[in-house]
């Protein structure tokens, strides 16, 4: 038996986070957009086959739309285009932040098989953080989910936003 045979599993896995990484880059790009029409920087993007199905950014606030989170907005692209509700077997969702419980909701009902997330959200995340609903044991589908994936560059992006925002906030701020 020679050691330089590659080991199959491992290299499905290396191409797995390598693909993960090219889509998640794909996904940040989404969030700096949202960025730019000065909505929270969140960006997603669905994968079936290798290739995206549907992609959204946040925008409640130009869409005037409080469901209108990046998870909900690649959903609704997906599903209009395939004139299905459900997404194929074998989707993959890849998110910039950790989902909140509306989104987790909206997934379970959509069927996606995978979610992959980049940072988590200490306070509404509904995965790892404030929620583990993945465990809730109440629904009727599951999903895998991973974390992680460029998560350093996603928490950058929101730092840079929150703080721009805050000094925007000072300048406009009427004096007392
Ligand atoms: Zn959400």
């Amino acid at each position: 038996m020679s050691l330089s045979v590659e080991d199959p599993l491992n290299s499905v896995s290396e191409n797995r986070s390598k693909q993960d990484m090219v889509w998640m880059q794909h996904a940040l790009r989404l969030a700096s957009t949202a960025a730019e029409c000065g909505e929270v920087p969140v960006g997603a993007v669905l994968v079936h086959a290798d290739h995206i199905i549907g992609q959204g950014y946040n925008q409640p606030i130009s869409s005037h739309d409080p469901t209108a989170h990046a998870e909900i907005v690649a959903l609704r692209d997906a599903c209009r285009q395939l004139q299905n509700y459900r997404l194929p077997t074998d989707t993959t969702l890849y998110v910039t932040l950790e989902p909140c419980t509306q989104c987790v909701g909206a997934l379970v009902h959509a069927r996606v098989t995978r979610v992959v997330y980049a940072a988590t959200e200490p306070r509404a995340g509904s995965l790892v953080s404030a929620r583990q609903l993945m465990q809730a044991g109440f629904f009727n589908h599951y999903f895998s989910y991973e974390g992680g994936v460029l998560a350093d560059e996603s928490r950058q992006l929101l730092r840079f936003f929150f703080r721009q925002r805050r000094k925007h906030a000072k300048i406009t701020d009427p004096q007392p």
